[in-house]
């Protein structure tokens, strides 16, 4: 019997009603014959309030501690639709991370998924339950309770159904599919009805947060068939209908399929900007200047080097928003200790906006098209980057959703 895992946002479960609604939904999957595991959110805005109660005590908690009330929201959600299934008079059964177990590696707030066990739920969908297991959540080597990174239940999701040789994971949310850009930020962004899964890969690196980007790498790594749908629809349209709707994740690029130069524009808000001025320009020094901000996990994303005078140059990177007081604090003592360099500063409010697509790869004047776009508006490129499939440019978070806009009218992309 084919399994399908399905994974339900926070809006999706967002109240009792909306669980009941995900409960109709698959208890229709059920009687059409489908094996069926669900992972669900916390209810929407759940993680945020706990981790906020945390930060009332103290700004800096420990991750551990962070991570055993984080995972609580799923804990949740899970008993609560197992109950909804059971009113419908569906045999359901919920688990957290650690009874499947999931078992990941020990870094808290961000931990990867190292195995799932799949005993205990086949055994369990062998005697028809439907099984629920939380999502974001599992347990490292020594039994303690991991997180695996906001918006990590899409990752759970993904790798679960690779675990459990799924034949789809359909991933519910509270928009039908992926769009061009986040139609929260444009209104006539297009829904794709298919994206490769390098394009899903860029984009939510870059910020498109649909997906957590690890569910990407995890469909991408098994292959796993995955579509993006939304949870917001009668929870009995007709299954047909359903099993096609949404956005598909595919693996082969299409001749046939959208086939635009650009497929959609990410924008990601929360970066930070750090430069060290004076740096003298010697082997060794990218180095000496990167090595300690690894060295605190710190991920760097854009650099550039500016030609030395003199013997002399500047050094550019930037950072996640939440990173940058860190990295500031780890930049002072490195710079002071090591390099003897000019001045440092930094800028919290900057933001990256990138255009993503594979046709860019046969297609030529993209970047000219698109920093004449931003010129248009007067908005100041600070950083470019670029590869194969892919433009970003960093700019100040004020000009953002202005860019995001401009660049999608540009490049055609609103709906007919
Ligand atoms: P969930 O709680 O279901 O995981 P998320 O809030 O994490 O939902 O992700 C869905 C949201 O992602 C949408 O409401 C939308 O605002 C945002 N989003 C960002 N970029 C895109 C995009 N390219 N296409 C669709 N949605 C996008
Ligand atoms: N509840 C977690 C979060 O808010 C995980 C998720 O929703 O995917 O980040
Ligand atoms: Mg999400």
């Amino acid at each position: 019997m084919a399994l399908i895992v399905h994974k339900y946002g926070g809006t999706s479960m967002g109240s009792t009603d909306r669980i009941k609604n995900v409960a109709k939904r698959v208890a229709k999957w059920h009687d059409a014959g489908y094996q069926i595991v669900v992972v669900p959110s916390a209810m929407s805005g759940e993680t945020n309030r706990i981790l906020g109660l945390a930060k009332e005590i103290m700004a800096d908690p420990d991750p551990r501690e962070l991570d055993m009330i984080a995972s609580t929201g799923e804990q949740v959600s899970v008993g609560l639709l197992a109950i909804a299934l059971q009113a419908l008079g569906k045999k359901a059964v919920s688990y957290a991370g650690w009874q499947v177990p999931i078992k990941t590696d020990s870094s808290y707030t961000k931990a990867r998924i190292a195995s799932i066990d799949d005993a205990k739920v086949n055994a369990d969908l062998a005697e028809g339950k439907i099984v629920i297991i939380t999502g974001f959540q599992g347990v490292d080597e020594l039994g303690n309770i991991t997180t695996l990174g906001r918006g990590g239940s899409d990752t759970s999701a993904v790798a679960i159904a690779a675990a459990l040789k799924a034949q789809e994971c359909l991933i519910y949310t509270d928009v039908d599919g992926v769009y061009t850009t986040d139609p929260r930020v444009v209104s006539d962004a297009r829904k794709l009805n298919t994206v490769t899964f390098e394009e899903m890969l860029e984009m939510a690196s870059l910020g498109s947060k649909v997906l957590q980007i690890r569910s990407v790498e995890f469909a991408g790594n098994y292959r796993m068939p995955t579509r993006v749908l939304s949870s917001l629809t009668d929870p009995l349209m007709p299954l047909a209908e359903e099993i096609v709707s949404g956005t598909l994740i595919s693996f082969e690029e299409d001749t046939n399929m959208e086939q635009a130069t650009i497929t959609g524009i990410a924008f990601n808000r929360d970066e930070a900007k750090l430069t060290v001025f004076g740096v003298p320009d010697k082997p060794g020094i990218a180095y000496q200047i990167l090595g300690p901000i690894a060295d605190a996990n710190i991920e760097v994303d854009m650099i550039i080097q500016n030609q030395s005078v003199e013997g002399k140059t500047d050094f550019t990177f930037t950072v996640p928003r939440g990173d940058y007081n860190k990295a500031m604090d780890v930049l002072n003592e490195s710079v002071k200790a090591h390099i003897g360099a000019g001045n440092i500063i930094g800028d919290s409010k900057v933001s990256k906006v990138s255009v993503v697509g594979v046709g860019m790869r046969s297609h030529v004047g993209i970047a000219s098209q698109m920093f004449r776009t931003l010129s248009d508006e007067g908005i100041n490129i600070q950083m470019i980057s670029t590869s194969e499939i892919k433009i970003s440019v960093l700019i100040d978070e004020k000009y953002m959703e202005l860019a995001v806009r401009a660049l999608h009218k540009a490049f055609g992309l609103e709906a007919a």
